[in-house]
């Protein structure tokens, strides 16, 4: 039987609305939610990105604006700026878009937006917590993971789940969020593909995640009959884009699975959106 599309348009409408409950109870409050990116130099994919943000806090009544700094500024120099970011108050929540010019260590800059203004859950503290079980301001991608699972109603209890990719961002948090709620996690890789055992691996899972950027790496055949399937990846593949999933065979084995785009892509945005929230109503209690 084909699989369940996990739309993931209808779950982020879902959360954008009770964004929008939380705005009305900060704007009783007197406080208005103010986003700031910081991008360094011009850079055209950021430009569309950064418009896109924009569009969809305004929507909601969020304050956002972009600061684009010079692109010969140093280390030090953008530290000072997140710092003074930090230290106002009108400001809720900081993004640092990437990449950085060459020479800036992007690790030791993003330590330094405070903790409790991180949107993007990138400060190793914020990382940190996740750990602990206690995710604070987790990274969007993969909250936006969790909560596409979550969305299915599996239980999660000794469930094998293979999380393909190790970012930062996603594979390593995603794989945390789940052995939290005791599912029996393998996290796959590029040495795990040339070991010859990707395969193996996928076709044991009963949740599949892939977070790598390589189209169609996983062949529809792998999936094991009724697996979950979540597909982070986003390719370019002539004039389309696609998932790192073979979707059109895989869906014929899965019982749910996400499309690309419309999947993990808009639901990020909206936690992106909840983070966003949950960071300016913190700095009120
Ligand atoms: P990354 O680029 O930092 O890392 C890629 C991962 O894939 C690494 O763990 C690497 O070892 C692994 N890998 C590479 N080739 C492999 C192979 N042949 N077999 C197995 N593993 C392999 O990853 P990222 O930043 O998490 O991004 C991954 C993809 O997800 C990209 O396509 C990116 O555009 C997409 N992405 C989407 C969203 C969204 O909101 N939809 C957000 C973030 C990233």
């Amino acid at each position: 039987m084909a699989a369940q599309i996990l739309a993931g348009k209808e779950i982020a409408e879902r959360i954008k609305q009770e964004v929008k409950n939380e705005i009305e109870f900060l704007k009783q409050k007197g406080i208005i939610p103010k986003l700031v990116a910081v991008q360094i130099g011009e850079n055209p994919s950021s430009a569309v990105y950064l418009n896109a943000q924009k569009k969809s806090c305004q929507s909601i009544g969020i304050n956002h604006e972009v600061i684009s700094l010079a692109s010969n500024i140093s280390e030090s120099e953008l530290i000072g700026f997140i710092q003074k970011l930090n230290q106002d108050r009108e400001i809720t929540g900081i993004i640092l878009q990437l990449p950085l010019p060459q020479g800036i260590d992007v690790r030791k800059v993003q330590s330094t937006i405070a903790v409790e203004k991180d949107v993007e859950g990138v400060n190793p503290a914020n990382l940190g917590w996740i750990i602990y079980g206690r995710p604070f301001l987790a990274p969007c991608t993969a909250l936006a993971v969790k909560e596409l699972i979550d969305s299915t109603n599996i239980d999660l209890y000794g469930k094998e789940v293979v999380m393909v990719g190790h970012s930062d961002i996603v594979g390593k948090p995603v794989a945390l969020l789940l052995v939290d709620k005791f599912a029996t996690v393998s996290i796959c890789h590029i040495a795990t593909s040339e070991h010859g055992m990707l395969e193996t691996h996928v076709k044991m899972a009963e949740i599949l995640i892939v977070a790598v950027g390589k189209a169609h790496l996983i062949k529809g055949d792998w999936i094991k009959e009724g697996a979950i399937v979540i597909d982070v990846g986003i390719n370019k593949l002539g004039d389309k884009i696609v998932g790192d999933v073979e979707f059109e065979t895989a869906k014929e084995k899965a019982s749910w699975i996400t499309p690309v785009p419309g999947g993990v892509g808009p639901v990020t945005t909206a936690i992106l959106l909840r983070n966003t929230i949950k960071a300016a109503k913190n700095l009120i209690t």
